[in-house]
């Protein structure tokens, strides 16, 4: 999977926790980011150690609406919650999914359950 995917699954699951965009609607962002103060995230990639999608920093920027930047995600994002609760979007079982649906599907849900559990902290 692209690692522009991998961070944009994050941020999808960072958004829908209220950890992001909490008050911003469709077309207006409230908080929005800018290069003189953005909005840091953890690297999704490497779990915080340093890769070359983030500089070996272990953090990435974000420098506009994190909503505007998982635009084209959007659809993929409602058929891995589907098939996280059972429904696949291509019938038949996990072996006709394509490969990187499933890696992608695998880490909405494990950054849902990671956002969920920094929130609690
Ligand atoms: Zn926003
Ligand atoms: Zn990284």
């Amino acid at each position: 999977m692209l690692a522009t995917t991998k961070k944009k699954i994050r941020l999808a699951a960072l958004i829908r926790s209220g950890a992001l965009c909490r008050a911003c609607s469709r077309n207006k962002c409230v908080d929005m980011p800018t290069p003189e103060s953005p909005v840091v995230i953890a690297c999704p990639i490497c779990g915080e150690k340093g890769c070359d999608a983030c500089d070996d920093s272990g953090y990435y920027e974000l420098t506009e609406c994190p909503q505007k930047m998982i635009t084209d995600v959007v659809s993929f994002i409602r058929f891995a919650d589907l098939f996280n609760e059972g429904c696949p979007p291509v019938s038949g079982g996990a072996l006709d999914q394509a490969n990187w649906f499933l890696d992608a599907a695998g880490q909405l849900k494990a950054d849902d359950a990671l956002v969920l559990a920094e929130a609690k902290k």
